[in-house]
């Protein structure tokens, strides 16, 4: 609580909502219709803020990030000060010290005003603080995580490979010990943050034998000598965050930067990732949402045959299936979330959230557009980049295809062990 109070405090200060807390009452209107009963105080609080901040800061801008492909710096930092790069590291460690829950909504929040911010945002918490908050020693979080909490830097997350994404135990980039140092060789690719970020959790493997047993986790500041940066990728959606190769070609780092157990790389890799799905399904949620309110808005002020067009039943179906698919995915979302908070297995739920979200954003972006006619098409609106935003949430982060072998793997076993 004292964290969010001083969360809402440095808000205020910002005038993004006026002092007394008292946001838009549109903002207000939505908390309370979609609220879920026995969502606490912290979480709705929290959820109003992060809407005020995206829809007064974030919105604003974020067709003009995704047309001139400029990393938003300002923003980042902002998202820092705000304590939204560091959402469940404790305060003890300087982080804002909330639960899974609040960076889901936070993430929501977040996308819904810019997807871009909300995956710069979601690799500094889930992929680069989550593993660290979860096996650094008090010497790792001195130089790799206390620096990264407020915005002032970011960090990235190595595991994909040019050779494998899905099949991320097949790793062939190699770390091999040479006296006090380990040193990286190898290619990993599509790395998120790759460009601005100073520090990166990279996989490698140090016994190709042993296959996905043999891979560890190291922690390697940027820059480092031997380490350098491919091209920046020209992509379809989420275009101001930078995507592009880490190569490391003899990059020495110091023994002491090995992450977790050696053999564990792995395990630690799944472990993110599953927690990691519940922001991107949060960031689906955020796109979906942003593209049902574009729809609904201008389902209300477009006239045609002499009325507005949401008058009309084969609108208002589309605006309905897109209000189920969305509420449907942020209950998996927040039940995902929730299970993590109770200690609880989150596999199979992560991956079922990351499905049904990101199948979500992209069917919701994509009648969105139906929605808007030819002015869906153009940029003039924001009904098209959702679209192409949305689509990326069904890639990263394990493939829909991914998802669903983990969840039936799941499920059989559950089965099996009845
Ligand atoms: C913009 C962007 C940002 C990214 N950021 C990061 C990052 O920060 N860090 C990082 O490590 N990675 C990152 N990635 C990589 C991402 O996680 C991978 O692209 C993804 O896991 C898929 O891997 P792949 O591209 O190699 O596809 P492949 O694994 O080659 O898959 C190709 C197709 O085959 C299907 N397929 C593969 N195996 C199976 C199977 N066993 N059964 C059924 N279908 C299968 C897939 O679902 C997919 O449809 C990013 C990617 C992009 C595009």
């Amino acid at each position: 609580m004292a964290a969010l109070r001083c969360f809402a405090r440095t808000i205020a200060s910002k005038k993004i909502i006026s002092a007394k807390g008292t946001g838009n009452l549109e903002t207000l209107r939505y908390i309370t219709s979609s609220g879920i009963p026995g969502l606490s105080e912290t979480h709705q609080l929290l959820r109003k803020t992060c809407r005020d901040f995206a829809d007064n800061e974030l919105a604003p801008n974020a067709g003009k990030i995704d047309r001139e492909c400029t990393y938003p710096k300002e923003h980042v930092k902002m998202l820092g000060d705000l304590g939204l790069m560091c959402v469940d590291i404790s305060e003890e460690d300087g982080g804002t010290g909330l639960d899974y829950l609040a960076y889901a909504i936070a993430m929501e929040e977040i996308s819904r005003g810019c997807a871009t911010a909300g995956v710069i945002m979601s690799v500094n918490n889930s992929l680069y603080l989550g593993p660290i908050k979860a096996y650094a020693t008090k010497e790792q979080k001195e130089k790799f995580m206390y620096p990264f909490l407020h915005g002032d830097k970011v960090g990235c997350f190595a595991l994909s490979e040019p050779g494998n994404g899905s099949d991320a135990g097949a790793a062939s980039t190699t770390a091999t010990l040479v006296g006090n140092e380990w040193v990286l060789n190898g290619t990993k690719a599509w790395i998120t943050n790759g460009y601005e970020s100073e520090a990166t959790v990279v996989f490698a493997t140090t016994d190709k034998q042993l296959k996905h047993k043999g891979i560890s986790a190291f922690l390697v500041p940027k820059p480092t000598e031997g380490l350098t940066l491919g091209k920046k990728e020209s992509k379809l959606g989420i275009r101001a965050s930078s995507t592009c190769n880490l190569i490391f070609e003899d990059c020495r780092i110091p023994k002491e930067n090995l992450l977790g157990e050696p053999g564990f790389g792995f395990k630690i890799a799944m472990q993110t990732l599953d927690s990691g799905r519940i922001g991107i399904a949060a960031q689906g949620l955020g796109i979906a949402q942003a593209a049902l309110e574009c729809a609904i808005d201008y389902a209300q002020k477009r006239q045609a045959f002499g009325m507005p067009i949401s008058k009309t039943q084969i609108i208002q179906t589309k605006l309905s299936d897109m209000e189920v698919m969305i509420e449907s995915a942020r209950l998996l979302t927040w039940k995902a979330a929730m299970l993590k908070d109770s200690g609880q297995p989150i596999t199979k739920y992560a991956a079922m959230a990351k499905l049904a979200a990101s199948e979500a954003a992209t069917q919701c972006a994509h009648q969105a557009i139906q929605v808007l006619g030819g002015m869906g098409y153009v940029t003039d609106m924001p009904a098209e980049r959702h679209y192409r935003d949305a689509r990326i949430t069904e890639i990263y982060e394990g493939t829909s295809e991914i998802q669903k072998l983990v969840i039936a793997g799941q499920l059989l076993k559950e089965y099996a062990s009845v």
